[in-house]
């Protein structure tokens, strides 16, 4: 791996955060104060290209890769629009990814070019209240009626999905007794979130989260499909679903990192501006350690990041390992910078002007969502080092 950035990837990051500058900080506040979407930057990135990155070239993308995605969306968060950076793994990855590798033709051309020109917002149904981690357990049923399938079931924290044209469903259409073997059985369905027979109400979350993602509880009743609405196989779901979750950790990484730096300058610049005892509070090591501390793992996390999309553009079988590592050592390093900055900021971290326990309550929740650290701890035990799988047995 070259760990130059190539020349079409330092003009992704200009143009990144030329686009983030021509906003400003006051924008972005103000958006997240007002709890509101901040719609006009999202219509730019999409002018600019950005959410057709690794979309092929015939079907309106850039046809670039994981790695230049990886580029673009720590550039944007970096620089300030880290409120705006999920729709990139709700619309690239959730849609756009996936029905790249598994889309029929007529899927393709229908709805990667409104996904690269930003017009297709896309939602991930996977999670379900009774089966959380274990994902392999859906409980949502589609049940075969001549060409068309009856789906019923019910799923839990499906974030974007009011203001989704496209819906990557996962269900089962075998039980689980007449698989043979867990993944088998399942079935992705591309779904019309305004369909009869769905459903949804809003999570009260606790939590500060982006006004774009509000998340869902999903109640789907008789919903009817055509088979040709599958993606991937009837019964292969799994090949689908899996497609989804490396990517997914790749682009949730990146969001890590770019919110990480963020929070990390708003500490470092605090530290050298705040005087309390006639000296910049940066001047104290219980404050200047764990920021250097935060930078040291921040810059180890951005490259293990990297390599895991380079991995995934170059198709090679280590991608599920990197994946997990990048995504694992992103979140506790973005995290780490944020509760820093919490130290940092003192008493100042509170007030929601400046955004710090924003960032921090948004990268404790995406060391959860998508994925726990100790699914990715699991991965990598069970996976990578061959140690005993201690569930599900
Ligand atoms: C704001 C938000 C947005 C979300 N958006 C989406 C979305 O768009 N689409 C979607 O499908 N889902 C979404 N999710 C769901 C998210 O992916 C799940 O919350 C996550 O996968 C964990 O599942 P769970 O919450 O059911 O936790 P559980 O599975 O109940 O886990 C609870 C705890 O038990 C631990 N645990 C469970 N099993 C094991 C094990 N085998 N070994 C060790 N520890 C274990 C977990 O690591 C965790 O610490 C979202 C969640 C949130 C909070």
């Amino acid at each position: 791996m070259n760990f130059e950035r190539s020349g079409e990837q330092t003009m992704l990051v200009e143009t990144a955060k030329d686009i983030v500058d021509e906003y400003g900080e006051s924008y972005f506040r103000e958006k997240r104060l007002a709890d509101e979407e901040p719609e006009e930057f999202v219509e730019d990135l999409a002018d600019a290209g950005f959410f057709g990155i690794p979309i092929p070239v015939e079907y309106g993308g850039q046809g670039m890769g994981m790695l230049d995605l990886v580029y673009a969306i720590e550039a944007i968060a970096e620089a300030g629009g880290w409120d705006a950076v999920a729709k990139f793994t709700l619309n690239t990855v959730f849609g756009g990814v996936v029905l790249s590798k598994f889309g029929t033709e007529e899927q393709k051309e229908e709805y990667l070019p409104k996904i690269a020109d930003g017009e297709m917002d896309w939602a991930l149904g996977v999670t379900e209240a009774n089966t959380g981690s274990n994902m392999l357990n859906t409980q949502t049923f589609a049940e075969r009626d001549g060409d068309e399938f009856v789906i019923n079931g019910e799923k839990a924290f499906n974030s974007g999905l009011d203001q989704a044209d496209g819906y990557t469903l996962l269900t089962r259409t075998k039980t689980m007794e007449e698989s043979d073997r867990r993944t088998d059985g399942l079935t992705v369905f591309l779904v019309d979130p305004d369909a009869d027979g769905i459903e949804y109400e809003p999570v009260d979350l606790d939590i500060y989260w982006p006004a774009g993602e509000n998340t869902f509880t999903v109640h789907i009743d008789d919903l009817r499909v055509h088979e040709s609405q599958a993606i991937g196989e009837i019964h292969g779901g799994f090949a689908p679903i899996f497609e989804v979750l490396n990517p997914e950790r790749i682009s949730t990484a990146a969001e890590h990192l770019g919110r990480g730096w963020w929070v990390l300058d708003k500490a470092v610049q605090r530290a050298k501006d705040r005087e309390v005892w006639g000296e910049p509070i940066g001047a104290h090591q219980a404050i200047q350690h764990p920021l250097a501390q935060s930078y040291v793992d921040m810059k180890s996390a951005s490259t293990m990041v990297k390599r895991a999309a380079w991995a995934y553009d170059q198709g090679q079988d280590n991608v599920g390992e990197l994946s997990n590592i990048g995504h694992l050592q992103a979140g506790n390093a973005a995290f780490e910078a944020a509760d820093n900055a919490v130290e940092t900021f003192g008493g100042g971290s509170a007030v929601a002007d400046y955004g710090i326990a924003a960032v921090w309550s948004l990268a404790r929740h995406q060391q959860i969502a998508p994925v726990t650290d100790h699914m990715k701890l699991n991965f990598i035990a069970n996976n990578v080092l061959d140690l005993p799988r201690s569930y599900g047995r």
